[in-house]
């Protein structure tokens, strides 16, 4: 898949605070992303998950604190000069175009040459097994199917880290589990970056390297999902994902 991105970069949050008005979000968190990992953000509804991937991204203002990616801050840098690409929960595929002009799009837009989108649109069609969906429109998809070209439309940016906020969470439980095994094996074979928001804690101890468990804008543990589960560092942890003791 030589065509694809296969630099990995390293995302650092140096006291990362978000807040909306008077209210605190995000209370200045440090974290240090290796280039490659896959890191996922667990914890409850409203503890500041998007709010934190949306600043990575530049979709939200940043507070206080700054952010580097592949070594470069890019604190105040236009989302479509970070080099990463967002995934979210809903699909939001132009439903009058094709798969394949779904696809292409976001590179006609930032004007690459055909003959590069046409590469691209197709090493993201193979990696993604959806080839023969290309000439279909979204409406003739099913839910799993939208959400690959969702993710694929992500792919052929070639971003440097892949960010996904809740993207199975549309899905019923049985594609969920299959479309997490698709997730997993993309990171196994584009190697990049890539930061995932869940509130589902199987969804992050079976993809992630390292789990961040966030509560209220707060870090309270990070680890891998084994350090986590059988060594929570407090009852929220424990309670969260750890192992019923
Ligand atoms: P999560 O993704 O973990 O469910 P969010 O990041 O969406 O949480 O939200 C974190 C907190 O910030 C919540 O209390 C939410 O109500 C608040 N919040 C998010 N976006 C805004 C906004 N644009 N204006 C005001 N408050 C917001
Ligand atoms: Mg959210």
């Amino acid at each position: 898949m030589s065509t694809l991105s296969e630099e990995k970069a390293d995302i650092t949050l140096r006291g990362v605070r978000k807040s909306f008005g008077a209210v605190d979000v995000i209370h200045g968190l440090d974290l240090a992303i290796k280039g490659g990992e896959f890191v996922v953000f667990v914890g409850p509804s409203g503890c500041g998950k998007s709010t934190l991937l949306r600043m990575i991204a530049g979709l939200e203002d940043v507070t206080d604190g700054d952010i580097l990616i592949a070594g470069r801050d890019v604190t105040d840098l236009d989302p479509s000069k970070r080099g990463i690409a967002m995934v979210f929960q809903s699909y939001a595929l132009y439903p009058h175009m094709s798969v394949r002009q779904n696809l292409a799009f976001g590179l006609e837009i930032a004007r690459t040459p055909q003959a590069e989108i046409e590469r691209q649109v197709e090493a993201a069609a193979e990696i993604l097994k959806i080839g023969p969906l290309l000439d279909r429109r979204p409406g003739q998809l099913s839910g799993g199917q939208r959400q690959r070209v969702a993710i694929g439309r992500a792919i052929v940016r070639k971003p440097l880290a892949f960010l996904f906020d809740e993207p199975l969470s549309n899905l019923d439980a049985e594609l969920r589990v299959s479309m997490r095994i698709e997730i997993a094996r993309l990171h196994r074979e584009l190697g990049n970056t890539m930061i995932y928001v869940t509130h589902d804690q199987t969804e992050a101890m079976t993809l992630a390297d390292r789990i961040v468990v966030l509560r209220d804008g707060r870090i309270e543990q990070v680890g891998t999902p084994r350090e986590v589960y059988e060594d929570p560092n407090n009852l929220f942890v424990a309670g969260f994902i750890g192992s019923p003791r």
